[in-house]
């Protein structure tokens, strides 16, 4: 079994990333009043790994536990953290109340090593944006809808250090989000110093990789946003869509083991399926 990986980004901040899902990320920030963590990961087996250090890391142990959004890869690990307060954007909640249990269900009956996983719903709520002020860290919780409708991202300020979670990624996923909403986050990111932006899935972005991640990415999405809307104008067939490459957007296929390529094709069919309802109900007015 492959080790999950553990890195340390800055004095107080380490990054875990998942071996056995996706290269999903999680974070520990040490303060000095106890420890902050970003995302709990899918596995219970790598959430455990987390637990252990991040608890080692303060004699107060981990304080709070700060959910970026309701997937399954990055809140099913909440319940091994029974001592934390565990925060999230109110939307998010709701969602994990709405589709938590069902997708839960669905995941254990395709994966055996889920099966103690209990769903752990968020304990301190807020809406807008948050900010936490905690052992001399500056943590910044902040709307970043696209990825999902819940999603927010934590920038711990001092350490110049953001966790961007699914917002970014090596190649941007739709499905379930919204394509505007995602290039208005993502052109949001663009003036902020930073030294390090913690991925949702795939490696950590050092701070001269940023800018080119970022543009890559508005790119790619203002490629395919095009590319299907001359597909549905032209009336060509759904399954087409499989003829656009991935490279032919601008980005490689090959990080997250190759995962990228199928996240690229479900974008394209969401956005062709998201298109072609907008314009049957525009027939119905
Ligand atoms: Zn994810």
């Amino acid at each position: 079994m492959p080790l999950m990986l553990r890195e340390r980004v800055s004095d107080d901040i380490y990054v875990f990333t998942s071996s056995l899902y996706a290269q999903v990320t999680a974070g520990a920030i040490k303060t000095q009043d106890g420890v902050v963590v970003v995302d709990t990961l899918p596995f219970p087996q790598e959430s455990r790994q987390l637990v252990s250090f991040a608890q080692r890391l303060h004699p107060r142990g981990i304080r709070h536990v700060i959910l970026t959004h309701s997937h399954a890869d990055h809140v099913f690990g909440s319940y091994l953290f029974p001592g934390s307060e565990l925060v999230a954007h109110q939307r998010c909640r709701d969602m994990m109340q709405r589709y938590g249990e069902a997708s839960l269900a669905q995941a254990k009956a395709q994966t055996p090593e889920l099966a103690e996983v209990r769903l752990r719903l968020p304990t301190l709520l807020f809406e807008g944006e948050l900010t936490l002020r905690i052992g001399g860290k500056t943590l910044l919780v902040m709307q970043s809808p696209g990825h999902s409708p819940d999603m927010v991202m934590v920038h711990a300020k001092e350490d110049k250090v953001l966790f961007a979670s699914d917002a970014v990624m090596p190649v941007p996923y739709l499905v379930g989000g919204s394509l505007p909403d995602m290039l208005n986050s993502l052109r949001a990111l663009g003036n902020m110093p930073l030294e390090n932006i913690v991925q949702g899935h795939g490696p950590v972005l050092l701070r001269g990789e940023i800018g080119e991640a970022l543009d890559s990415s508005i790119l790619y999405l203002e490629k395919i946003d095009h590319l299907v809307k001359d597909h549905v104008v032209a009336g060509r067939r759904r399954a087409a869509l499989n003829d656009i490459d991935i490279e032919k957007c601008g980005k490689s296929r090959v990080p997250l083991g190759g995962l990228v390529q199928r996240l690229h094709q479900a974008n394209l069919l969401y956005l062709y399926d998201t298109l072609v309802t907008a314009e049957k109900a525009a027939q119905h007015v």
